[in-house]
């Protein structure tokens, strides 16, 4: 019964879409051409859909799945900026303001060289949903930029942001849209940005972004929130087989946010963080990760992981290749988009992984998902599993609202509280529409139902 609804992808007979579905899966095809993450992205969601169009016609009458690929709105504009050597430098700069219906647009905004328009729409798509699970008032969207900060001094990155923010200004604000970080986005990027909007609109408008520093309206937690809430999420899948972390090995990839925060997590929980990543290769420290040392390698001296290897004795470093290829009971990629393939879902099952959670958004092809769970590996997709982010950057904005401040432990146990919310309506929802345990169909039934339910309350628009 779960494998009727599982995610296969469109080259394998089982996973014919229901012809209202195709309908909609074909124009998005042709309205977005050559945006092929997009288009795996919305696949994904409409493979899910199938009982819940046969059990809602009304969903289909109002053309809310229609509705729901579409963007509201997309902005692309010029970055220009001088680097340090005076000369002038060009990106390119986007926001996709994608479903408004639960509240303001809300999602992170990346800098990667690889960005563009189909990257951010898939990341706009998946965060409605996403937002939607975790219950919160927040709708989906997501932006960025084509630029790369590695390599690049902090003046520079500073004149970037602020030229981003001199165009991206007029169309954000707390009650429209409230951008956060993402890869290449952290605390520092998010610091200029709010300098800059604060300047042009000469208002501090602390609901305005989120990820912000302590002294200036930034929460506890969230800097921690989507890694530590992605091991809570694995934690609660382990309860339901009455386990825990306890002496379980585990493997992170990426080496960044998201990375750093699960690997602490995973230590206070018990278990033991053997291998972690960066774009140029991956290091493996049998006695768990030296997290004081991970932290100084990355995010203070902005290092690449090969310098972690040098400073501690029994690790080793393995330039390239696969971190995937380390066995361990329980993964997280925590990287990029489709980094685990086929052929590193193989490896993984090989190597003993019993439980896979993206920390990232999307880090696991269709090919490696259908691999799982051919192999009966628990499989929790990040539209779920990494909610923990954006769920505490909405705490962010209630504290700015309230003008409060919670302490640590209150706000960690309010994104414990939601992240068990968000595991139990995933399989709650699943065992109504007959897929039990299957967490891609609850998460993404779950998620759609309540935007649908929205949209069709808030009329045609
Ligand atoms: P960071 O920029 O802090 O870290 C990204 C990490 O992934 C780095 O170690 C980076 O290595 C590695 N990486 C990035 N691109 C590639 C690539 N193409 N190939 C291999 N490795 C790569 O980003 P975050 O930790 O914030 O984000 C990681 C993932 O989590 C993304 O998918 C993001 O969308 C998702 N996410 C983030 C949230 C957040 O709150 N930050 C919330 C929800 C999801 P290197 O330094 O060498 O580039």
């Amino acid at each position: 019964m779960v494998r009727a609804w599982w995610p296969f992808w469109n080259d394998d007979p089982v996973t014919a879409l229901d012809t209202k579905l195709q309908d909609v899966y074909d124009e998005v095809l042709g309205r977005n051409p050559g945006e092929q993450e997009f288009h795996q992205a919305v696949r994904e969601v409409l493979e899910s859909l199938g009982p819940v169009v046969s059990k809602h016609p009304e969903y289909v009458d109002a053309a809310v799945i229609h509705r729901i690929c579409e963007p509201e709105r997309q902005i692309i504009f010029r970055v220009p900026w001088t680097d340090d050597r005076g000369n002038v430098q060009l990106n390119r700069g986007f926001r996709v303001e994608f479903n408004s219906a639960l509240g303001p647009y809300k999602g992170g905004l990346r800098f990667h060289p690889s960005v563009y328009l189909g990257i951010v729409k898939f990341l706009g798509f998946e965060q409605i949903f996403k937002n939607s699970l975790t219950g919160m008032p927040i709708g989906g969207g997501k932006g960025g930029s084509d630029f790369d900060p590695k390599g690049r001094s902090d003046a520079e990155v500073m004149r970037f942001c602020q030229s981003f923010m001199t165009e991206l200004h007029r169309h954000i604000g707390e009650y429209t849209d409230v951008p956060a970080g993402d890869i290449g986005v952290g605390g520092r990027e998010i610091g200029y940005l709010f300098g800059q909007y604060k300047r042009i609109t000469n208002r501090y408008e602390s609901g305005v972004l989120t990820g912000k520093g302590l002294s200036w309206g930034g929460s506890l937690v969230r800097t921690e929130a989507t890694g530590y809430g992605t091991v809570f999420f694995v934690d609660e899948i382990l309860k339901t087989s009455g386990q825990s972390f306890d002496g379980k090995a585990v493997v992170v990839s990426g080496s960044g946010n998201v990375a750093i925060y699960a690997v602490e997590k995973v230590h206070q929980l018990g278990g033991t963080v053997v291998a972690c990543s960066d774009s140029a290769g991956y290091i493996v420290d049998e006695d768990g990760i030296d997290l004081e040392l991970l932290k100084d390698v990355k995010e203070v001296r902005r290092a690449r992981i090969s310098e972690y290897a040098d400073a501690r004795p029994g690790a080793r470093y393995v330039a390239g290749g696969s971190v995937w290829d380390v066995p361990c009971d329980i993964a997280l990629p925590c990287a990029t988009q489709n980094e685990i393939d086929e052929a590193e879902a193989v490896a993984l099952i090989k190597g003993g992984a019993k439980v896979v959670a993206e920390g990232a958004n999307m880090p696991c092809t269709p090919a490696a998902v259908r691999a799982f769970a051919d192999a009966g590996v628990v499989f929790a997709p990040g539209k779920a599993a990494n909610a923990g982010g954006v769920a505490t950057s909405a705490l962010e904005m209630q504290q700015n609202a309230s003008r409060d401040a919670w302490s640590f432990e209150h706000t960690e146990e309010r994104l414990a509280e939601i992240m068990r919310g968000i595991h139990d309506r995933c399989l709650t929802t699943a065992d109504e529409y007959d897929v039990p345990g299957n967490y891609v169909a609850g998460a993404n039934i779950a998620g759609f139902i309540k935007v649908a339910d929205a949209m069709i309350a808030l009329g045609v628009i």
